[in-house]
């Protein structure tokens, strides 16, 4: 076999070595975005909480202030009952505090209500912050894990590289560039052998005198049908 031919077939195994690295380091990235998938979907589910507390707990101040307010009014009327001497400046005194008193019920039941939202939900935030913290903490090995394999990987990747340089540097350029270029095309096997008489990897039959010319000189030529690199075994 013509040295040129068994250093592509050299360089092509130490090609797939890289580039089978490379589709495991690439297999590393989705398993990472699970992982924060999951966290996003839990810091979300907080965040809203905490929204949702915060427009509470306003909507609680904002009450407790109007009930004080209403309270300080309410009972300034109740005083006034005693001093209006004439019967109707009673009757409207009366009608008014008692409408006082009906504004004062419903305001402490709102404020009761919204007082009880904000607790039961910063009770509900603790539970999801606790199972934040705990996804966190489960997350920290599995993160440790992908991060060691991605680094193993990541050394295998330099070696093997270094490997294919080597190997690359001992067939002459052209054919070299040839390959370079067929490959990165391909993005996979470039270099066929002929067998029966035809392209190893379309199976277009190869002229006769084409063949013998590549079985005598060793000559590595590009398929005209489907673009990959030929050679002769023999
Ligand atoms: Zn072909």
């Amino acid at each position: 076999m013509h040295p040129d031919v068994k250093a592509l077939i050299a360089l092509q195994a130490e090609d797939e070595i890289v580039e089978g690295i490379m589709q495991q380091l690439d297999a590393i990235a989705p398993r990472l975005a699970a992982l924060d998938a999951v966290r996003a979907r839990t810091i979300k589910s907080v965040n809203e909480l905490r929204g949702t507390i915060e427009a509470d707990d306003r909507k609680r101040v904002d009450l407790s202030q109007r009930l004080t307010d209403h309270k300080q009014r309410h009972d300034k009327n109740v005083a006034q009952l005693d001093v209006v001497k004439r019967m109707r400046e009673a009757t409207a005194a009366v009608s008014q505090v008692e409408m006082g008193r009906k504004v004062l019920v419903e305001l402490e039941g709102s404020l009761r209500d919204v007082t009880n939202r904000v607790n039961e939900a910063r009770r509900i935030l603790g539970d999801r912050e606790a199972e934040l913290a705990m996804l966190d903490e489960e997350q920290v090995g599995a993160r440790r894990e992908i991060q060691e394999e991605r680094d193993v990987l990541t050394v295998k990747l330099v070696e093997a590289q270094k490997a294919r340089d080597a190997e690359a540097a001992s067939i002459n350029a052209p054919l070299r560039n040839k390959y370079d270029r067929i490959r990165q095309r391909r993005r996979s096997q470039s270099l066929f052998a002929l067998l029966a008489g035809a392209c190893g990897s379309c199976d277009t039959a190869i002229p006769v005198h084409r063949r013998q010319s590549m079985s005598t000189t060793g000559a590595v030529e590009v398929c005209e049908a489907c673009g990959v690199l030929i050679y002769a075994k023999e």
